[in-house]
């Protein structure tokens, strides 16, 4: 990644790839405050769109409110350094990286002259889990580690640190054998996978954990307004993991993951055990919606060129 071709958006101006760079000293890189996003510009017929920019960039504002980081930018020259970063290093699709960290001004947990940076890098990423996994599902094991807790990181800031977690629980998941982790609050009830929120479908109801220590998904919010479309009924409640077992269906919604079935988890079969009637049929409107090919969705497109 370090050394290509390509350009980055860092603190207002585009600055060549390779010249993208920060002092060891960066405070973020110590302490883990600073928030991101993960975002995605996908090829449609009029040329690159992002998907769901505003909201994205109305995530990373909040959770630079919620860590107490004043932007330096409005939500504006955000949006557009995101256009210009899918522009300008001429890509069809691509994966979006804002981020917004504290600098090396000073160093310690006191230091109070931090000034706060923000990047926007995009390259391409055509698929994040295996092509064949969309449509088979992939096999997942119940962490043994526990999702935040509301109290202890900020769960509606998408915040650098709190990935320390995914990250222990998505290694431990893949050294087992299975493909993603699925973490459980401190409670014990199902919370989200590592980087994606969960759905099962059962008896013909869709159920999604409530928000209470996940992240409030954007591919989240897009399935459901979609189940609504179909008028399929929602039930946001606890859910616990025998449940998940036993459901028709599982899938998990994320900007990088997309809709991806669940076929296992624990080593117990999912249903039958491979991509859902309404998990594919969720999977080919969220395609749709991101490729353009959806009219009545035409607003969560953000064309790159124009
Ligand atoms: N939960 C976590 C922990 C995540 O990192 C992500 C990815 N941003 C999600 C859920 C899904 O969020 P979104 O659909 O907005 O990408």
């Amino acid at each position: 990644m370090a050394d290509r071709d390509g350009v980055i958006w860092m603190d207002g101006e585009m600055v060549p790839w390779r010249d993208a760079k920060t002092h060891v000293l960066t405070h973020t890189l110590h302490y883990g405050l600073g928030c991101f996003e993960g975002v995605r510009a996908y090829n449609t017929a009029n040329g690159p769109a992002i998907f769901r920019l505003k909201e994205h960039t109305d995530r990373l504002f909040r959770s630079a409110h919620i860590l107490n980081m004043k932007m330096p930018f409005s939500k504006d020259e955000i949006n557009e350094a995101q256009r210009a970063a899918v522009r300008e290093n001429n890509l069809d699709e691509a994966y979006l990286r804002p981020m917004a960290f504290l600098g090396s001004e000073g160093m310690g947990l006191r230091a109070d002259n931090l000034k706060v940076h923000v990047m926007v890098a995009a390259w391409s990423w055509p698929s994040y889990m295996s092509p064949e996994s969309k449509e088979m599902g992939i096999k997942v094991r119940t962490s043994s580690y526990t999702r935040h807790h509301v109290n202890i990181t900020m769960c509606k800031a998408k915040a650098n640190g709190n990935y320390i977690n995914s990250m222990l629980a998505l290694n431990e998941a893949i050294s087992g054998g299975a493909e993603e982790a699925l973490l459980l609050d401190n409670e014990g009830y199902v919370a989200e996978g590592s980087g994606e929120n969960i759905f099962i479908m059962r008896d013909g109801v869709l159920h999604t954990p409530e928000l209470t220590s996940c992240l409030e998904g954007i591919t989240r919010a897009t399935i459901m307004d979609f189940a609504r479309e179909l008028n399929i009924p929602i039930k946001e409640r606890r859910i616990t993991r025998d449940e998940v077992y036993i459901a028709d269906e599982a899938f998990f919604t994320g900007t990088a993951a997309e809709v991806l079935p669940i076929r296992e988890l624990d080593g117990r079969v999912i249903g039958a055990g491979k991509r859902g009637p309404v998990t594919e049929k969720l999977q080919s409107m969220y395609f749709d919606a991101v490729k353009g090919k959806l009219a009545e969705h035409s607003g969560w497109l953000t064309h790159v060129k124009g």
